[in-house]
């Protein structure tokens, strides 16, 4: 079957964004590339082998699902890390692969002593330390309890690494929090290592860390979004190019997604397009209609909002976008047919739209709309 649009992954803006995250972090640090949410809407099946032959080689990911489908994508022993969910039943398989993990909750910790014994293979555990986020994470009042655990537990249980999340690095708005996070962090360490554990690896960074709190990178540095073309935010973006002096913005957007137009339509002055009210025609127009709406990930805030491209220039979405489709508003542009390609984030002649450009309602903008974008929409690379 026919799908109404296509994702295109860039090897050669992806190269581009690694060698920006390497220089950022230095050469000793390991680069985790988070791929949870199917790689932030990459596609797990295709990004990953792409992230490796670029040279990553330390992958992160959400859920033992997640780690399943890595796993499968790689032909090799690539570490693995899952930072989120693992069920009873998943654990097995988790351990057998030698696929490391983080460990919040006592429950956790001994059903993986216990099923590393009956494996006969250690476990690779990460100690995730609660330091202000309240997600997920040991408190430091529990940690000597769960350190006498460990070293009871010595043979079956591995402390790979040693870590936690900050609760908002990209905004400075959150800078004493993280601060203080920081240095929970550290104190966390600091017992650790006077109760005899090591961990070999501590790691604290995300993409927005990286950034603004360099001395959070530590031995490993978990990156999600900066490898894929975006910062976490204009905030941290502003906050790069000011301290490093550069004009141009330093990355490269991996993903485009095209489509295609599928109707041309004249509308008369006085008339509402689409749904309901919300778009007068306030003179004669023509509208194209792409076959992509909400259903494909494409966000109904973007209703009357959103920009795509066609002919190499910008066109704005003319009322509420819809579940399988929504409508352009092409009056200036001369001959527009059916078949015409549609960008919705990518290049189309000298112009480009990024994720974020779509708008300004969320920070957040860039992670939800990504991670959204459908599993069947077919991906393909390009250099
Ligand atoms: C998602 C996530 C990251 C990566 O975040 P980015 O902002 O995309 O770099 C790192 N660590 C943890 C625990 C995460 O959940």
């Amino acid at each position: 079957m026919l799908n109404t649009s296509q994702i295109l992954l860039s090897k050669s803006a992806l190269k581009h964004n690694l060698e920006f995250i390497r220089k950022t972090i230095g050469p000793e640090t390991i680069l985790s590339s988070v791929v949870k949410g199917n790689a932030y809407g990459h596609g797990i099946e295709q990004y990953v082998p792409l992230a490796k032959a670029c040279g990553m080689d330390h992958f992160s990911v959400f859920s033992a699902n997640e780690a399943y489908r890595v796993h499968q994508s790689l032909s090799d022993s690539t570490p693995i890390m899952i930072m989120g969910m693992i069920d009873d039943d998943q654990m097995e398989w988790v351990i057998q692969n030698g696929v490391s993990f983080f460990v919040f909750e006592k429950d956790r910790l001994e059903s993986a002593a216990k099923i590393a014994r009956k494996l006969n293979r250690p476990a690779k555990i990460h100690i995730e330390i609660e330091s202000g986020m309240n997600r997920t994470g040991f408190s430091t009042r529990v940690l000597t309890d769960i350190l006498k655990y460990i070293q009871k537990e010595a043979k079956h249980l591995i402390v790979e690494g040693l870590c936690t999340h900050f609760a908002g690095a990209e905004s400075i708005a959150n800078y004493h929090r993280i601060k203080k996070q920081e240095s929970i962090y550290r104190r966390a360490h600091k017992r650790m290592l006077d109760f005899g554990i090591a961990p070999q690896l501590k790691h604290t960074a995300c993409s927005a860390a990286t950034i603004r709190y360099p001395k959070t990178i530590m031995d490993m540095a978990r990156i999600g979004i900066l490898q894929y073309g975006f910062f976490p935010n204009q905030e941290t973006l502003i906050h790069y190019m000011t301290k490093q002096k550069v004009l141009e913005y330093p990355l490269r957007r991996v993903i485009s997604w095209k489509s295609k137009v599928m109707n041309v339509k004249t509308v008369k002055r006085g008339e509402f397009i689409g749904y309901g009210t919300s778009f007068l025609a306030n003179s004669d127009m023509k509208v194209a209609v792409i076959p992509v709406g909400y259903g494909h990930g494409f966000s109904r805030l973007l209703s009357n909002q959103g920009i795509v491209l066609i002919h190499g220039q910008r066109v704005s979405v003319a009322g509420t976008v819809n579940m399988n489709m929504m409508s352009v508003d092409v009056t200036n542009l001369d001959g527009v047919q059916k078949g015409d390609e549609a960008v919705i984030i990518g290049k189309q002649g000298e112009l480009e739209i990024s994720v974020a450009s779509f708008s300004d309602f969320s920070d957040q903008v860039n992670y939800e709309l990504l991670t959204r974008l459908p599993g069947d929409i077919p991906r393909f690379i390009v250099d």
